[in-house]
């Protein structure tokens, strides 16, 4: 296939899709779309990383997703051995989310304990990330009407120093060799983004944040950090997110349907498909006014160099 296409983020491992996984990923195939196929748990992570070595089209990240840290306990050995197979190009998704717990009666979804546990097993999942040289697939939801998740994790990545985050050397991608340990009690201030606390010699983890729902201003601390922002199906019905889009450097972009969910414009209702991630593309393409073809060359390339899908190998 040539590759048209590229959903970093996607879930033919879950309920939903899962049931009719063969003709899913044979129709990405014949349309062009490359995929990224998301773990939320050790269980899908493997099933992730089973379909990426079946497909050429597709590779998996691996990763315990905020909402199940309490579900399930971190099995970073599990998880650092999938990291060493081959296709399994990133971390994730891991990240924070207050947003669930905001909305529900306190202490139903999380329970006691379930901020502090979220941040534990996301340090962690960076932790790896910079062992095994691995991009972040990051998933952030701040509560209600604020920008809180996302303010935290950035002060979280930018207390540290990012001598190899700058946008410019994003090319690079890859992180510093150095990495000191600090005590648990630093890391939940640094993460608080709490003062006077020193800043740590600390390698920056690159990565993506996925379904980026923030504002202008926290996604250009993520950019500046080396982070791209990929953004969903929510683009065809809302322009909520019309502006962050239009400001993007090109190059910080990435395209993604988290399907089974959010479903674009014409399929609002309908079962997400990783192929509706055209949608999702001629969407970019119109608020930044270039052509779908630019578009689609600039994040696949995007693609490449944050997850190192290499296209070339791709094309038949
Ligand atoms: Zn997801």
């Amino acid at each position: 296939m040539i590759p048209k296409y590229v959903d970093v983020h996607c879930h033919p491992n879950l309920a939903g899709l899962k049931e009719n996984q063969d003709e899913v990923i044979a129709t990405m195939a014949e349309e062009g779309v490359l995929g990224v196929v998301v773990g939320t748990n050790l269980e899908s992570s493997r099933e992730a990383v089973a379909l990426a070595h079946k497909h050429e089209h597709l590779f998996a990240t691996v990763g315990l997703h905020p909402n199940y840290t309490q579900k399930e306990e971190f099995d970073r050995r599990a998880f650092a051995e999938l990291l060493e197979q081959p296709k399994v190009v990133g971390v994730g998704e891991c990240g924070i989310d207050y947003f669930r717990q905001s909305t529900t009666t306190a202490g139903e979804v999380g329970g006691e304990g379930w901020k502090e546990k979220q941040w534990e097993v996301f340090r962690q999942h960076a932790d790896l990330a910079l062992e095994h040289d691995k991009p972040l697939m990051v998933h952030c939801r701040p509560s209600k009407g604020s920008m809180d998740a996302y303010e935290e994790v950035a002060d979280y990545l930018e207390f540290m120093p990012h001598q190899n985050v700058q946008h410019s050397s994003v090319e690079q991608g890859r992180g510093t060799q150095e990495v000191v340990q600090y005590p648990d009690s630093a890391q939940a201030d640094i993460a608080r983004g709490r003062k006077g606390v020193e800043r740590v010699e600390r390698a920056v983890p690159r990565g993506n944040m996925h379904f980026f729902v923030g504002s202008l201003d926290v996604a250009r601390r993520f950019w500046s950090l080396g982070f791209t922002t990929s953004f969903t199906g929510v683009l065809t019905f809302t322009k909520e997110y019309d502006e962050v889009v239009r400001e993007a450097p090109l190059d910080m972009l990435l395209t993604e349907t988290d399907a089974p969910w959010a479903a674009p414009v014409p399929h609002r209702g309908e079962v997400n498909q990783p192929v509706y991630v055209r949608h999702v593309l001629d969407a970019v393409a119109r608020i930044k006014g270039i052509s779908p073809d630019e578009a689609s060359r600039a994040i696949l390339q995007n693609a490449e160099r944050v997850f190192g899908i290499s296209l070339g190998a791709r094309v038949a």
